[in-house]
């Protein structure tokens, strides 16, 4: 199996695995602890969770707080649901944690069009009376990389707080300054699945959305996972140790990749973009009949969240593409553990397998 979706999730480094385990322990260790107990097993458990969310906020700007919660759609609901804005702006081209979180907020939305580049434009208009702005930074289906800082420092000149979601792009690129909070997920950074982070800058009053127990500041209620907890850090820690070397491998997989599929049309800037995300189509391809002909190998049909539905991506349709030509394009995602023989074997054969529809 040749995994090439690494947009969807990133396996687990084996180094977040190592850290998460003394915190998996059966009744003969003290790891499983309770870390809000007052007892000495919970205050070395919390005092685990501690160091984790500093290796987390390594990977953010200074000045703020991270609050664990269970994935970053959690974060995202936190963010906007706990300040409760009555006039949203957010790209058109967000993932549905953000969208359906603001649709469901009763809040009036607007919607900040990107361009058939798949990028939203630094000089956006910010809407009259906007109080609450979202822009992602890296997208997740075209992995065309936003202009962040500008559009946060507009949101932020038209009276608006700015939340980035930044789970496609935290331990790859630097983080939005000056946003005032940012959305994490620790399973698109190579830890676990189940815990996600808000990123929230001092000063700014979030209400919680869960409660019960007052985890977490008093805005995530809820025990916490020790192991959860300890492979994200881990997992930060290596993204900021690897934030070049792992860079440099994209560009040498992405060079490859492209090579092998150029006469392939690629959806969303080349160069405003993560490379380690190629999302193309062929006019005529049947990308069900594709994926059914190369079980072998993990890629995407548009993204995970869109494939299964019917419907083509709103993504490929707000950069301009009709539902044939959505329904045309494939995601191949690649990442740290991506080896350049292995893509190139895959990149060759759908290419082959694809010529072979005749398209
Ligand atoms: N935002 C973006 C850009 C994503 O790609 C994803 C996951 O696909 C999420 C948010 C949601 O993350 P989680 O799986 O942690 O809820």
């Amino acid at each position: 199996m040749i995994y090439l979706d690494y947009q969807a999730t990133t396996p687990l480094a084996p180094e977040a695995r190592e850290a998460m385990l003394p915190w998996l322990a059966g009744p003969e260790a003290p790891g499983f602890a309770n870390p809000h107990s007052p007892h000495r097993p919970g205050r070395a458990a919390a005092a685990a969770v501690e160091v984790a969310r500093e290796q987390v906020a390594a990977l953010l700007p200074t000045g703020g707080k991270v609050i664990f919660t269970g994935s970053a759609t959690e974060a995202l609901n936190l963010a906007i649901l706990g300040r409760k804005p009555s006039v949203i702006a957010v790209s058109n081209i967000e993932h549905a944690g953000v969208l359906d979180t603001a649709a469901a907020s009763g809040a009036q939305v607007h919607f900040l069009e990107c361009g058939s580049d798949g990028i939203v434009p630094d000089d956006i208009a910010i809407p009259d009376g906007t109080q609450f702005v979202a822009v992602m930074q890296v997208n997740n289906e075209i992995g065309t990389i936003q202009p962040v800082e500008k559009i946060a420092g507009r949101a932020q000149a038209a009276g608006a707080l700015f939340l980035c979601d930044a789970v496609q792009g935290a331990g790859k690129i630097a983080p939005p300054d000056n946003a005032d909070m940012i959305a994490l997920s620790a399973h698109k950074i190579y830890g676990p699945k189940g815990i996600g982070a808000l990123w929230v800058r001092d000063g700014v009053e979030l209400s919680p959305i869960i409660h019960g127990g007052g985890q977490e500041q008093g805005l995530r209620s809820g025990t916490l996972s020790p192991a959860l907890c300890a492979g994200f850090g881990a997992a930060a820690q290596l993204a900021a140790q690897h934030m070049t070397s792992d860079a440099a491998h994209m560009e040498r997989l992405w060079q490859c990749a492209r090579g092998i599929l150029s006469d392939w049309t690629l959806n969303g800037s080349d160069e405003q973009r993560w490379h380690g995300n190629l999302n193309l189509r062929r006019e005529g391809l049947d990308v069900a009949r594709l994926m059914s002909d190369l079980r072998n190998i993990a890629f995407s049909a548009g993204s995970a969240c869109a494939s299964g539905s019917g419907r083509s991506s709103h993504v490929l349709r707000a950069i301009g593409l009709d539902d044939r030509e959505a329904k045309s394009s494939i995601r191949i995602g690649f990442g740290r553990y991506t080896e350049f023989r292995e893509l190139e074997d895959a990149c060759a054969k759908i290419h082959a397998t694809a010529k072979a529809q005749g398209v």
